[in-house]
């Protein structure tokens, strides 16, 4: 531990970054570092708790008290190699993780929590400047081949794990590029996309195979796949948006999120020259409908491409501002998160159900809501307020109401079980084969298709476990020399 009374001496600082009105003007990344001494006086308010909470918090165990102490002493190299020893990625998770570690820090009891994931960030970019992060090859060949289907954080840490291992990794992606919803989902102004470049140019290096523009299930089939290689780890997502089939849904103007999302991303990666007009919300009125973290880059993604007003409505009710006594410490706080995007500019309203969606000629005009009073949460049901309702004027609505499930073709191909949830059911990360024969498959799955959507820190963690779970059987089977 640094300074034992660092948590006394100095108060958690806030993240530096470009002002709203500035940032809005374009999709670089705009979260700074901070000047050498903040980082020695964020990292000395770590406690070195007995039991540190936020190893429990964070999905990949996280040695977080070790790192903090090594930036203390502005070691920063150690600091890296402590964090780099759980966490294969920690460029992504620095800037994207809404930090469950934070959320269960010690010092949260009474004070702010510890500047945990900002730290993480400044880490990693110092280990790619200084050349610490090289491609991780293996010294042995196994001569076993694995192919991992889906290049999303998941695929990305499992495909790295089973490499370290000596395997001949395949990492098949059917969209243009590696990276899932690291590259097409989450907009250039929290990730840069180059950031995804740079890994994945160094897993090439370390000898990890990418075959992008193939579909599994289409392309190659999974009985192919399946005689060609020794395993197979599905990473394919969770790739099924919600839905709202009430009335006008068919109307010009009512988008997935996710359609609305890639589209510019595709635009700043060069994939696509000009953004198409139905797609552009540039001189349009926006609504948002879903206040989640996907609904949160609608709003970013909108006002930068010059909308006129954004609004953002939500079903449940507003979170309260701070924990409430059935929401304690260490529980991952239930309270409002004003987003970066939030800060930008909309207006957001909660406990509003959409009836319909109002257009003219074939073209969205507005939205009809009404004001709701949930009256059992645990089991989803609430009452509309009468002589509430009202009419949302806008040109363009995003649906932004999550996801359900994976694409269950790809499960039907591979004869897999899907879980109540409709995932891909798993024991130890070995899918369960609709035949019962789970002894004689090499199927694994993990990330999103496996728990839901979910996280980056978690596809992460899932993608690690799974190699694991791969190499556990291999051992089992050829030792290699
Ligand atoms: C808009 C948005 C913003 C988000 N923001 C954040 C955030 O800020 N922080 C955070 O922690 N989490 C965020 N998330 C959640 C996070 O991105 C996911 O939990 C995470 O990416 C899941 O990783 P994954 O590897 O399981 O799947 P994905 O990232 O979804 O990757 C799955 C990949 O599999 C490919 N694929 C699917 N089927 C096939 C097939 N048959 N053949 C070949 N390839 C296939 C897909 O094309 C895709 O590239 C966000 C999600 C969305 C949608
Ligand atoms: S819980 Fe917080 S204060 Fe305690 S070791 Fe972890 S980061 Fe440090």
């Amino acid at each position: 531990m640094g300074d034992v009374q660092g948590f006394l001496k100095y108060d958690r600082d806030k993240k530096s970054m470009q002002a709203p009105q500035e940032r809005v003007h374009h999709f670089e990344e705009f979260v700074e570092s901070w000047a050498e001494t903040q980082y020695t006086e964020q990292a000395a308010r770590c406690m070195d708790c007995g039991i540190p909470f936020c190893h429990n918090g964070c999905p990949l165990g996280n040695k977080i008290p070790d790192f903090n102490d090594a930036v203390y002493r502005g070691e920063w190299k150690e600091a890296w190699e402590v964090l780099k020893s759980t966490n294969n990625f920690p460029e992504f998770t620095g800037r994207i993780c809404p930090a469950p570690c934070e959320a269960s820090c010690v010092l949260g009891i009474n004070n702010a929590a510890v500047n945990i994931e900002h730290i993480e960030k400044e880490i990693s970019e110092r280990a790619f400047i200084e050349g610490w992060e090289e491609p991780i090859a293996p010294n042995f060949e196994s001569g076993k081949s694995v192919a991992v289907v889906g290049s999303g954080p998941a695929g990305l840490a499992a495909a790295e794990e089973l490499r370290k291992q000596g395997h001949a990794v395949t990492v098949f992606e059917r969209d243009e590029a590696p990276g899932g919803l690291l590259r097409l989902g989450i907009p250039d102004f929290k990730l840069n996309k180059e950031v995804v470049a740079r890994r994945v140019s160094l897993m090439e290096q370390a000898g990890i195979n990418f075959e992008c523009g193939v579909e599994i299930g289409k392309d190659i089939t999974a009985q192919e796949l399946e005689a060609q290689y020794d395993a197979v780890v599905l990473c394919v997502g969770s790739t099924v948006p919600r839905d709202l089939p009430i009335e006008g849904r068919e109307l010009n103007g009512v988008h997935f999120a996710m359609k609305f999302l890639t589209h510019q991303n595709r635009l700043i990666s060069g994939k696509i020259n000009e953004l198409s007009p139905e797609l552009n919300a540039k001189g349009k009125k926006i609504l948002v409908i879903g206040g989640g973290d996907t609904g949160a880059d609608c709003v970013g993604t909108s006002n930068r491409q010059g909308a006129t007003k954004v609004t953002q409505i939500e079903l449940m009710d507003k979170p309260p501002s701070a924990r409430t006594e059935t929401n304690p410490w260490p529980e991952w706080p239930m309270t409002l998160n004003t987003s970066t995007s939030h800060e930008e500019g909309v207006a957001r309203d909660w406990s509003i159900l959409t009836k319909r969606f109002i257009g003219e000629a074939g073209q969205l005009k507005g939205v009809e809501t009404v004001r709701i009073q949930w009256t059992d949460k645990a089991k989803f049901q609430y009452e509309e307020i009468p002589g509430s309702e009202q009419v949302i004027d806008c040109d363009m609505a995003f649906l932004a109401i999550g996801f359900s499930n994976p694409e269950h073709s790809l499960a039907n191909q591979f004869g897999l079980e899907l879980d109540p949830r409709g995932n891909f059911k798993t024991s130890n990360f070995k899918t369960s084969k609709l035949n019962g024969q789970i002894s004689e498959s090499m199927i694994f799955a993990a990330g999103d298709c496996r728990r839901g959507q979910s996280l980056v820190v978690w596809a992460i963690a899932e993608g690690r476990r799974a190699a694991k779970a791969v190499e556990k059987v291999f051992q089992m089977d050829v030792i290699p020399a």
